[in-house]
């Protein structure tokens, strides 16, 4: 039996955080989503659809998929950028999709070659194919800054949110791509959205895990993660990995909220996952262990 959890996690390890390694085997990759299935995430980013040249570490999406032993009860998403994407993902049986589309125009342009409004119109061609039979989720990039337009203002943020919500999408997740969110900007943007949002955060300044506090706070209950906090993006100086899910899971379970997931067990993945991509993780809570662990005597 799987009991409700306060907290929904959508790990994005497999995705987005492998998205930014050099590529590795699709057997590796299937072990990983796997693993973290194991371990108790029932909402997993496993794959994009993205062109193999473009992307090379996400090749090879349809084989992870046909190989993956499928979890009932689990969601496995995958992020899909045109209707192309979204075809090959309903051929690979994906329970959810994602789109994003970013805040800021010249990032959008730079990521995805296209306009603010042409990535809008893009995502309600998505919506229009599959929104009857999968959810399709849409996550507004750099939601909390750019490293081009500088400061976005949080209604503008809200605005392209709802225009989102009107072409089909089903749910909003605001990330802040470039680290630049704080506190007081998670609750300037959340007296915009409402709190029925996800948040996708960064470790880009240390505030990652601050910022999904101050959420709970606020109310939020939904958060990507990224196993190990691997992840960055390509575009973002110095962009840091994703919040990591081990460093998230540990501190809710101190407070008080469960996540359904196990954490002994995916600190064992996390670990895995640094054997995987050949370099240690950037999670404290991997590198100190949790606080429950004692010192050897
Ligand atoms: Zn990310």
């Amino acid at each position: 039996m799987t009991a409700v959890s306060d907290v929904h996690v959508r790990e994005v390890g497999p995705r987005d955080g492998l998205q930014a390694e050099e590529p590795i085997e699709v057997a590796a990759r299937v072990e990983l989503i796997e693993r973290l299935v194991d371990a108790g995430v029932r909402d997993v980013e496993a794959v994009s659809f993205v062109s193999p040249r473009a992307v090379p570490s996400m090749a090879g999406a349809a084989d992870v998929m046909a190989a993956v032993r499928r979890r009932p009860g689990v969601v496995y998403t995958a992020l899909v950028p045109n209707l192309k994407g979204a075809e090959l993902a309903l051929e690979a049986g994906m329970d959810a999709l994602s789109v994003t589309v970013s805040a800021s125009p010249t990032y959008n342009e730079k990521n995805v070659h296209m306009s603010v409004d042409e990535s809008v119109a893009a995502v309600g061609e998505i919506c229009g194919l599959v929104a009857v039979t999968v959810p399709v989720d849409a996550v507004v990039s750099c939601s909390f800054g750019s490293p081009y337009e500088g400061e976005i203002a949080p209604g503008a943020v809200h605005d392209l949110g709802r225009r989102l919500l009107d072409t089909g999408a089903t749910s909003l997740t605001y990330a802040d791509t470039t680290g630049m969110a704080t506190p007081r900007r998670i609750d300037d943007l959340l007296d915009h959205t409402g709190l029925a949002v996800g948040l996708h955060l960064h470790e880009t300044r240390g505030t990652a895990l601050v910022n999904a506090y101050a959420a709970l706070e606020r109310g939020v209950r939904r958060f990507d993660t990224s196993v190990g906090g691997l992840g960055g993006s390509p575009f973002v100086a110095g962009a840091a990995g994703n919040l990591a899910t081990e460093d998230l899971v540990h501190l809710l379970d101190d407070v008080g909220f469960t996540t359904g997931i196990d954490l002994d067990r995916l600190l064992a993945v996390s670990a895995r996952v640094a054997e995987l991509v050949g370099h240690p993780v950037p999670s404290r809570v991997a590198a100190a262990g949790p606080r429950t662990r004692l010192a050897p005597v």
